[in-house]
Formats: structure tokens, C-alpha cells, sequence
């Protein structure tokens, strides 16, 4: 996989386009794609979704993985970043990833790397409707969220009455009665898997 990082860094100016099969969702903003016998980790241009530990983040990777089964995806490298992933535009379906994301709700306009115009007329349209993070006023930000201390970011989940655990974004997170827990007990939820 080294050469290709290589390869791609040596034509970081170019546009670079191609197709390919997604192996997993790591969540709302990236994924990784078969590329031979390995895979190729790719962070969706422009966006920022929440962290897989904050509130949202379940969400937000569950859209992806919908929008992105059965479907090859293709991508429009833009850029390698600091971790080696790919920094690209994708598109599952005929529909575009990055604008999706933002504007289903689940994704913000990644300002300090992206002033396309698209995604932030996404974003608006989506703080319009209140879908998604929007439904809260102030969500906060991911970028934000990665500031906290390690501790506090590790939000706790949610053991109900019946003792099933949930992850902070699935539907059923502080839902009736119940409580949060620190260390994983209980039974993880089917739909989150807790
Ligand atoms: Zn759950």
C-alpha cells in the first residue's frame, strides 16, 4: 500500500479519480475501500461528523453504511492527509457523499479545509429543516468535542431499565429509565450495538 501513498503524495496537484468496493464505514466521515488485496482508508472531503463516541456519531456512520451498501463507490482524491488517507470527493449511487452527509444533518461544513459553496448551502439548508444534529440548536461541533480531555470525550452509555447498553446517538440513548454507566455492563443493543 506504501507506493500508492507515495505515488499519490507525487500527484497530490492532480485530480485523481477511481472506483471502488467499500470494505467498512468507520464512520460519519470515513471509510476505507478493497483496493487489491488491501484496503485504502479514505476521509470524505470538506465534512466533519461527529465522533463515533459523541452524541450523533451512531447516526451519522449508520447513513453512511446506508448510503454506501451495495453500492461501488468513486472517488476524487483531492489531497493525502497527516494520518495517510485519502481526502476525496465520493459518490454511491449517483449521489454525492460529502453534500449528503451535511445535507441529511449528520455532517458539518468542514470550513477550515473547504469553502466550497455546495456544502455550505447543504449545511444551511439542513439547519433550516433542523434535520439531523440541527434538531438541536447547538450541536456541538466535532472539532470541538476533540478538544475536551480524552476522559471526557469517552461519553458514557446508557444501561436501561431491562438492562440493554446504548450508544450515545442510537434512538434509544436516555430513553425511559435508566442509567449511565462507565463500565460496559448489561446486554449490547442489537440496533447500536452498545
Ligand atoms: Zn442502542
Amino acid at each position: 500500500m506504501k507506493w500508492l501513498i507515495v505515488f499519490l503524495l507525487a500527484w497530490r496537484a492532480c485530480a485523481f479519480e477511481f472506483s471502488g468496493e467499500v470494505a467498512r464505514v468507520v464512520d460519519g466521515d470515513s471509510l476505507s475501500v478493497k483496493f487489491g488485496t488491501g484496503e485504502i482508508r479514505v476521509r470524505l472531503f470538506g465534512i466533519d461528523a461527529p465522533e463515533i463516541n459523541q452524541i450523533g456519531g451512531w447516526a451519522a456512520k449508520r447513513l453512511l453504511e446506508d448510503l454506501t451498501a451495495g453500492h461501488k463507490i468513486r472517488l476524487r482524491v483531492v489531497d493525502v492527509d497527516k494520518y495517510g488517507r485519502l481526502v476525496a470527493w465520493a459518490w454511491a449511487n449517483e449521489i454525492n457523499l460529502n453534500r449528503w452527509m451535511i445535507y441529511e444533518g449528520w455532517a458539518w461544513h468542514y470550513r477550515r479545509y473547504s469553502s466550497d459553496f455546495s456544502l455550505f448551502v447543504a449545511e444551511k439548508a439542513a439547519k433550516k429543516a433542523g434535520r439531523g444534529l440541527w434538531h438541536n440548536k447547538t450541536p456541538q461541533s466535532p472539532w470541538m468535542f476533540r478538544r475536551q480531555p480524552v476522559a471526557a470525550q469517552r461519553a458514557p452509555h446508557w444501561l436501561n431499565q431491562t438492562g440493554v447498553r446504548h450508544w450515545p446517538g442510537c434512538r434509544y440513548y436516555r430513553q425511559g429509565a435508566g442509567r449511565l454507566i462507565r463500565k460496559k455492563e448489561g446486554r449490547a443493543c442489537a440496533i447500536c450495538g452498545g
